[in-house]
């Protein structure tokens, strides 16, 4: 069985390519949203290009696709209710995708919320998840439900806790700042906040993280906490009904910060 190696190309300010290589050169990439930094990885890592996967229509996640296909004409995955050019290999949720070259298959997992189509894709041990969650946050609600969004947050928190979770931004520590003032007894969140302070100032990405981790620290996955839906109250002026109110509370704050 040859050995996967899965390692982030960074692009624009904060968004990363998640490139998946195995060891006799076959690569796939996830959200390629420049082509130029994954041709000149495959240049340097000698490697080529089998298959492109993306979660969602925004151009910081397809840009690069036009460019790659003309240089490797390979399949290209991502959501079927989003009209991305380039796409030739629609996927539903359930789905699987089969990646010969890699020897791997990964699930498809409807998670909408930041975009109504937006896809993750699953296998035993990982999830790239796009902008549907990143480390200590979640991706804005430019077309999607605060119930959506809080049942896809709810379908990633139900897989198992080493679950790596592939995020496509550096935004961790951001988000950490924010955690802290809705939670800020929560030692989780603080000591997160210190490790991640250290790995960035390494230069070294803050993620892939683990579902383990998240569930200890992003407020978005701990609406039934007690502490984050006291936060939801004081936002709100009430209690919230229920997890998806307190959800959106929180993520109405973040929007505001
Ligand atoms: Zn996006
Ligand atoms: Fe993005």
């Amino acid at each position: 069985m040859n050995s996967l190696d899965i390692f982030p190309i960074p692009a624009f300010a904060d968004n990363y390519i998640w490139a998946l290589r195995e060891s006799g050169g076959a690569v796939a990439v996830v959200d390629p949203g420049d082509a130029a930094p994954v041709l000149d990885c495959l240049a340097q890592t000698r490697s080529r290009l089998c298959a492109i996967l993306v979660t969602h229509h925004h151009p910081d996640h397809v840009g690069g696709i036009a460019d790659l296909i003309a240089r490797y004409p390979v399949p290209v995955y991502g959501p079927a209710i989003e009209a991305i050019a380039g796409v030739d290999r629609p996927l539903a949720d359930g789905d699987s995708v089969v990646l010969a070259d890699l020897g791997i298959e990964f699930e498809v997992l409807s998670v909408p919320g930041h975009t109504r189509g937006h896809i993750a894709y699953y296998r035993r041990g990982m999830l790239f998840c796009g902008d549907t969650l990143f480390g200590a946050g979640c991706g804005r609600l430019f077309e999607g439900t605060p119930a959506q969004m809080h049942a896809s947050l709810a379908r990633i928190a139900a897989l198992p806790r080493d679950t790596a979770l592939y995020c496509a931004h550096e935004y961790t520590q951001t988000n950490l700042r924010f955690a802290i003032a809705v939670e800020p007894d929560n030692a989780d969140i603080r000591r997160r906040s210190e490790d991640t302070a250290s790995l960035r100032a390494r230069g070294e990405a803050s993620v892939p993280s683990t579902l383990a981790l998240e569930l200890a620290t992003n407020p978005f996955l701990r609406s039934e906490a007690a502490t984050v839906a006291a936060a939801a109250q004081a936002r709100l002026g009430r209690p919230a009904a229920d997890p998806v109110e307190v959800f959106a509370a929180i993520r109405e704050w973040r929007n505001r910060v």
